[in-house]
């Protein structure tokens, strides 16, 4: 048998751990209690992100050279698995700040990366992510957004769709065709900024849950935007959309977690107080059996989105494989377990006067964003079958 001395053979490492705690402790105080009055009034959690931002957890993944906090991909999972317990909609901070510019990290130009991510690590813009269109959702390559040369600028046309953060982000990376013919080796990524003359933004989308995150479209009108501003090679824009969901897809999967563990923990105090037949509802096997469930799935989720978190750190080969499979089974098990809440709450967990019946519909756009869990199963069995897995 091997020793390891000091150290434990399989647990997070120590600093992790503080991390956990210290969120926690500011999403207690002060994201929390924001939460209900979010989604109620459909409105983008100032509080929370104030919050966030005085404690550097709102875009914690930049690296140091930029100011940032420089946290590792497991850190910022926690991070973000920790707001989304509190808050889905406010955990959208962080993770769409590192969606955004996670394609200036992994191609992005050294003069890119430090006019735009400094500003995103003060907490002063928010970074936004626009590859959707309406008529190019899973088939994303067909997205119909041009960029055209003219000079030495670029020149944007069309609308993109679903955009996490619209308005209230300074910054977007927009994919846009740069050559028609060449289907994904035509696209490239850019950064367009809020200010640039031609942008704007649509009615915020009415939906199910994270109504506290504006989703809007953006309209690209004629927006001239100087050359340098391209991110990467011309024609490379796909490929640095997909490496980026690679990364990003696990930060999907810590937001699942967290949710999950805002349910749960609710439906276990819940079930030891409701009284019924004269005694606490934990008491019936019936429940424990639902509430062994909902902790056995979660902890397995919770197992494959750090390994996945892991592997977005090392960029290991079969990152690909295990962002869809961690973001698919972690979004799965949270519409799972926050379903299971509403249950152990009975009637009053299908009110809102517990925050159980937000958690499930909170928890239901995991599994749609990021790419739906249909396409997370393809994108696995792709992998599988070229025998990356
Ligand atoms: C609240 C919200 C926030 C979002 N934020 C962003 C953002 O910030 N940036 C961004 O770019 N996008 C964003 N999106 C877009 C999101 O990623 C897309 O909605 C998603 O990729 C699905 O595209 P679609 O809605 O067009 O559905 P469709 O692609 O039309 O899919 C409809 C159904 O068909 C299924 N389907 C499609 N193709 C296949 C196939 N080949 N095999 C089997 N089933 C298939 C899908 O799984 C789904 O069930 C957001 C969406 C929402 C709702």
């Amino acid at each position: 048998m091997t020793a390891v001395q000091g150290e434990s053979l399989y647990q997070l490492p120590e600093e992790h751990q503080e991390i956990r705690q210290a969120v926690r402790a500011v999403c207690d105080a002060k994201v929390a209690p924001h939460a209900a009055e979010a989604d109620e009034n459909s409105q983008f959690p100032q509080a929370s992100y104030d919050a966030l931002r005085a404690a550097d957890f709102h875009a914690p993944h930049v690296p140091e050279e930029y100011g940032g906090a420089g946290a590792d991909a497991l850190a910022t999972a926690i991070v973000i698995e920790e707001v989304a317990r509190a808050c889905a909609a406010s955990s959208l901070i962080p993770a769409v700040n590192k969606l955004g510019t996670m394609p200036l990290l992994l191609a992005g130009s050294a003069d890119l990366k430090a006019k735009y991510l400094p500003p995103v690590a003060r907490g002063d813009a928010m970074f936004s992510y626009c590859l959707s269109e309406p008529e190019a959702g899973s088939d994303a390559v067909s997205m119909t957004t041009k960029a055209t040369l003219d000079g030495d600028h670029y020149v944007l046309n069309g609308v993109k769709r679903w955009i996490t953060n619209a308005g209230e982000s300074a910054y977007y990376t927009v994919f846009a065709v740069t050559d028609p013919g060449a289907r994904s080796r035509g696209i490239s990524a850019f950064v367009v900024e809020r200010a640039d003359e031609g942008v704007s933004f649509g009615a915020p989308e009415r939906k199910l849950g994270i109504k506290g995150s504006p989703t809007r479209e953006v309209y690209l009108d004629n927006v001239r935007i100087p050359a340098d501003r391209i991110i990467g090679e011309p024609g490379t824009g796909f490929a640095t959309a997909m490496r980026t969901l690679d990364h990003t897809r696990v930060t999907i999967a810590a937001q699942a977690l967290g949710i999950a563990q805002g349910a749960l923990d609710y439906a276990l105090g819940y079930a030891k107080e409701r009284q019924q037949f004269g005694k606490a509802i934990a008491d019936f096997q019936g429940i424990q059996f639902m509430l062994a469930d909902m902790g056995m799935k979660l902890e397995a989720a919770r197992q494959l989105t750090y390994a996945a978190a892991a592997k977005s750190e090392r960029s290991d080969a079969d990152l690909t494989y295990f962002g869809a499979a961690a973001k698919c089974f972690a979004s799965d098990v949270a519409m799972e377990i926050t379903t299971d809440a509403v249950q152990v709450l009975g009637g009053y967990g299908y009110t809102k006067d517990y925050p159980v019946e937000r958690m499930m519909r909170d928890a239901k756009i995991t599994q749609i964003y990021e790419g739906t869990n249909q396409v997370q199963r393809i994108v696995m069995a792709r992998q599988l079958l070229k025998g990356l897995g």
